[in-house]
């Protein structure tokens, strides 16, 4: 056996032996229907190559746009308001909302930046035919970030903060709208493209270089263990609970440590935030009419009554139905794993794919706050500043996401495949039995 040529499903840890793909084929694992892998470009590793370059330095430049023009202008009477993203973590940050900025700050700008910066690095090192120092624990970057990074979360918030200034103030887009909406489209692209791609890329430029294989073969019988960074299946460096990857040096284990005990932590903070998050005021608005405390559920009824029934009802999803149906979902799961249940596994792994991939979504309110409160702030007529709920708000998002990550979706599966290894244990052990008979009658 060979390197390229296992692949482990990351949701329920079935191994397979890869084969080729005609382009844009996809090979899904047959028990949990994850995709495993997709065909390489028609054109070969290096029109890709080029492809990933291209996508992600224009994809710079726009960042770069997006972070430095202002977003949108509001005007009222003649009073102007105009608000940059940075500009807005910043007014937060002077309203003492410190941790509300920073999150907004790491997730809409530094992890893209880092996403953006690192994969532009080892890519472009790879199509100039080198394998740049660090190479693996850049591209181990790429991965983090961009579980983290939000941009697409933010740019629909920041469609939903326009439509909702529009009944406020005369609206003027600026610059830093498109860039932002260019950016969306682009790293939508970037992120169709799996770094672990470029690992085997990186792989056969070593192999050019140093003559004799890295990895060597090893014996079907011999201990494999899955990376989930790099995809490499193949049996791991060191012993006992030190285990690391032969490529790129992440630390592996069988399961991840802990898994069950760590969710349940997460969770539980998650829950008790759940409740503050939706009885304290995320925005409160001071105007000529006085002070309004608004929570999520109250601004989600100002829209549904001013009118904007559809934003309302998106906002009311990403706000209230995804945070319960979250934490309800990762419970189910937790708890299930835990019992060893063995109660319909497919579906179980379907439910963990979609709290990971809705996770995110949650953080639209706080984009929404966070640009509102940068845009009004006409002195003389009316003036929002965030509420403490937004903060408990990003906390249960975050908490949910990261006991989403601890997670092992592979805990669902083990005690199917142990009830089944024991199964055939025991009919192989019938088997024997019977022939002992057969053989007694005959003699
Ligand atoms: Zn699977
Ligand atoms: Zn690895």
């Amino acid at each position: 056996m060979h390197r390229y040529d296992l692949i482990s499903c990351h949701d329920c840890g079935v191994l397979y032996r890869k084969r080729p793909l005609r382009p844009r084929e996809k090979a899904r694992c047959i028990r949990c229907r994850s995709v495993l892998y997709r065909g390489a470009h028609a054109r070969g590793a290096s029109a890709e190559l080029t492809k990933v370059v291209a996508l992600t330095l224009g994809a710079a430049f726009v960042f770069l746009i997006a972070q430095f023009f202002p977003i949108v202008e509001l005007d009222v009477n003649g009073l102007t308001s105009s608000a940059t993203l940075l500009g807005s973590i910043r007014v937060l940050w002077y309203e003492q909302m410190h941790i509300v900025a920073t999150m907004v700050f790491l997730f809409t700008i530094l992890f893209p930046a880092i996403e953006l910066g690192s994969l532009l690095y080892v890519a472009l090192g790879l199509r100039c035919g080198v394998k740049v120092p660090g190479f693996n624990r850049v591209l181990r970057a790429v991965q983090t970030a961009r579980e983290w990074g939000m941009t697409e979360v933010l740019m629909i918030g920041i469609l939903i903060t326009v439509v909702k200034m529009t009944s406020l103030a005369t609206v003027l887009p600026q610059p830093g709208l498109f860039a932002f909406g260019a950016l969306t489209l682009m790293l939508a692209i970037v992120v169709s493209f799996d770094p672990k791609a470029l690992w085997n890329l990186g792989d056969d430029l070593t192999r050019q270089a140093l003559p004799g294989i890295r990895y060597k073969a090893f014996a079907p019988d011999e201990k494999v263990l899955p990376c989930h960074a790099c995809g490499l299946v193949a049996p791991p460096l060191g012993k006992g609970r030190h285990l690391a990857c032969v490529r790129c040096g992440t630390a592996l284990h069988v399961r991840k440590p802990d898994s069950i005990n760590r969710t349940w932590a997460l969770l539980i903070a998650a829950m008790i935030l759940y409740i503050p998050a939706n009885l304290l005021p995320v925005m409160v608005t001071q105007s000529l009419f006085g002070a309004q405390d608004d929570t999520i559920m109250s601004g989600v009824v100002l829209f549904w009554t001013s009118g904007s029934k559809g934003l309302a009802i998106i906002i009311f999803i990403a706000s209230v139905v995804v945070p319960m149906l979250k934490l309800g979902v990762l419970a189910l799961l937790a708890f299930t794993a835990q019992r060893r249940s063995r109660w319909r596994p497919r579906q179980r792994t379907i439910l963990y794919r979609m709290v990971e991939f809705i996770g995110r979504w949650s953080m639209l309110d706080i984009f929404v706050v966070t640009l509102t409160v940068a845009l009004v702030r006409f002195k003389s007529l009316a003036v929002i500043t965030a509420g403490p709920g937004a903060l408990a708000f990003g906390a249960v998002v975050v908490l949910t996401m990261l006991a989403a990550m601890q997670f092992d979706p592979r805990l669902i599966w083990d005690p199917v495949d142990d009830k089944a290894a024991e199964d055939e244990k025991r009919s192989s052990a019938a088997n024997t039995g019977n022939n002992t008979v057969i053989g007694e009658q005959h003699g």
